[in-house]
């Protein structure tokens, strides 16, 4: 419907876009990409180059399209596509972070801008857009673009041709990886032509995943690794969809890039995913590691879904919260009379589970007793209740999950040795949110979907800056902790309004002072202290003096770009009271300095205090 003007160098590129509110199109420009290119180093003196603090690879086209060709051949074509599509996923995902960061006072369709202009950069493609429609707190989203110099089509057909399906697909990747990751939810792009199907340019179209009907299931499938309704009887799929796992209502949640419990299209969780699906239909004991709340258990539970005992009980125990007087008698289960004072006999957890699965989470704590008996009920397949003198055979499959490390518990005699090398016979680590930020969007909108049904409340999604406040937050409670900020944020939001930064943060939690540099529609903090400063400060300059000072410390050979000692010194300045989250007395400490000699070398700096 619209309409650029006339061809112009990247840099000014003309724009033409639908306003925020839809309906009139104004025209605007590209904004300048210097402030993009201002954040690309290239660093031939010690072999990286940066895109602010991303390490970057300048590779051949030629040579990306052999090891497609060689993916392709190897492993088929929609495996071959479903990596590069999550390659491109993450990569887009990573510069969505710099999009806030590099243009916090621009307008929203200026913001995001710097994906479309990224990727001209990398020198993915050109992209001209044609209509673009962002209401990030209603989480409304439409984008059509042309590309025109497609790196990636122009190898393809190099090597194979015209053909029938369009083929850039670590590009549509890199578009919905990063439009998923700036608007908070997950956005998917299909690209409706494209120059392998002959056509003279691609062209895509993004929109929320929910709002794509069946013709998008398809590109959907190559954002996840494993879909653990693969291979499923239509019984056990529906059985699959009735069971929450997360919460209660997440079943009935639209989900995207998974199923409701297990989404994510990072690389760490895809690998979860993918040994989950090796390990399931053997009876081999299973250890989950990884901080608390990463999900160690519904990764168990979907363990047991596919696995081949799926028909017998899931029976959880958390090690930790059963009284260490009551863990064995629960575990095993106790016999009345003889030498308990139990009233009747039941049966302990093991029995319970017996043809299924007894996942024992935090299996650390157990106490040495405890870890007798369960080693010789995995050893021998037998167990007996206490207050009991007979033996009772149990069919379970164990599977544990610890936070804790095991060999350190070995070593201060907390833990048997011969009961972890029993247990660790196929450990899987869980990444820590943390290590899966490109996740953040599915997950986000699993939990606003969840909630908002769950408390009935009529919130739209997240402002800009609470995504923000997010991508940089390090949820030390991982998803649980994640969980329990969007559920407060639903219900403090106002109705019909967007979760904000101060209905997510409120008991406590220390947020990264570099978020507060945004301010997106009304800044954050209007102060203009030195914590503003350096927030505002791109890490990048600091990083980027580390690194010369590191090479000259190191006596790293090679060019050095000359770097004063003033500018050093100003880097750990900066650096010291950005750690100190502008605390200038904890800063000075850290500087071995008298906090009025700090305050004196920065205002001697002009950085105002
Ligand atoms: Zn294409």
């Amino acid at each position: 419907m619209v309409t650029r003007e006339k061809a112009q160098p990247a840099a000014s590129e003309r724009m033409s876009l639908v306003s925020p509110k839809g309906g009139c199109v104004d025209s605007l420009r590209y904004p300048d990409i210097a402030d993009l290119m201002s954040r690309l180093h290239f660093a031939p003196g010690d072999g990286r180059i940066w895109l602010d603090d991303q390490r970057m690879l300048l590779v051949h086209t030629g040579s990306v399209g052999v090891m497609r060709r060689e993916l392709i051949e190897s492993l088929g074509i929609d495996a071959a596509r479903g990596l590069l599509t999550r390659m491109g996923y993450n990569s887009g995902a990573r510069d969505a972070e710099l999009a806030r960061k590099v243009r916090p006072d621009s307008t929203i369709t200026e913001m995001f801008a710097v994906g479309p202009q990224l990727h001209m950069l990398e020198g993915m493609t050109f992209v001209e857009p044609v209509r673009l429609e962002i209401d990030v707190e209603k989480g409304e989203y439409y984008g059509e673009f042309i590309w025109k110099n497609c790196a990636e089509d122009e190898e393809h057909i190099r090597i194979y041709g015209i053909g029938a399906e369009p083929v850039c697909w670590t590009q549509i990747g890199y578009a919905s990886g990063y439009t998923s990751v700036f608007m908070g939810r997950p956005i998917l792009y299909r690209e409706v032509e494209c120059r392998a199907l002959g056509q003279a340019q691609c062209r895509i179209v993004g929109k929320p995943v929910e709002e794509w009907g069946e013709e998008a299931a398809d590109d959907l499938r190559f954002m996840q690794a494993q879909s653990f309704t693969q291979g499923l009887s239509a019984g056990a799929v529906k059985r699959e969809q009735s069971v929450a796992v997360l919460g209660d209502v997440s079943a009935q949640t639209p989900t995207a890039f998974g199923d409701a419990n297990m989404v994510g299209a990072s690389p760490g969780f895809n690998a979860v995913c993918h040994m989950i699906r090796r390990v399931a239909s053997t009876r081999a004991t299973v250890l989950f590691l990884g901080e608390s709340g990463v999900g160690k258990e519904v990764c168990a539970r979907t363990l047991h879904r596919i696995s081949a005992c799926s028909n017998g009980p899931f029976i959880a125990v958390n090690c930790a919260a059963i009284p260490e007087a009551l863990v064995e008698s629960e575990l095993f289960g106790v016999e009345r009379g003889g030498f308990t004072d139990a009233k009747q006999s039941r049966p302990g957890r093991f029995e319970r589970a017996n043809g299924g699965t007894l996942f024992l989470d935090e299996i650390g704590i157990l106490s040495l007793t405890a870890q007798g008996k369960l080693l010789r009920a995995l050893q021998e397949g037998e167990i007996e209740r206490v207050g009991d003198t007979q033996t009772r055979r149990v069919n379970v499959r164990v599977v544990a999950a610890t936070n804790l490390d095991l060999k350190d518990e070995i070593r201060a005699g907390r833990f048997r040795e011969d009961l972890y090398f029993r247990l660790n016979v196929f450990p899987i680590r869980v990444p820590s949110l943390r290590e899966r930020r490109e996740d953040l969007p599915v997950l986000l909108n699993h939990m606003l979907h969840k909630y908002r049904e769950l408390h009935q409340r009529d919130v739209t999604g997240f402002t800009g800056r609470a995504i923000d406040a997010m991508l940089n937050y390090g949820w030390p409670g991982n998803i649980r902790e994640m969980e329990n900020l969007v559920e407060r944020g639903v219900i403090l939001a106002p109705d019909g309004g967007a979760i904000d930064i101060s209905h997510l943060f409120t008991s406590g939690e220390t947020i990264d002072a570099e978020m507060f540099g945004l301010g997106t529609n009304g800044a954050l903090t209007p102060t203009g202290s030195l914590l503003d400063q350096a927030a505002a400060t791109p890490d990048a300059e600091i990083e980027r003096v580390a690194r010369k000072v590191n090479s000259l410390l190191m006596g790293i050979s090679g060019d050095i770009e000359p770097t004063s000692l003033d500018d050093i010194e100003t880097a750990l300045l900066k650096g010291a009271v950005q750690r100190a989250q502008g605390n200038l007395s904890a800063a000075a400490r850290t500087l071995g300095i008298t906090r009025p000699q700090l305050v004196y070398r920065l205002k001697s700096r002009g950085l105002r205090v």
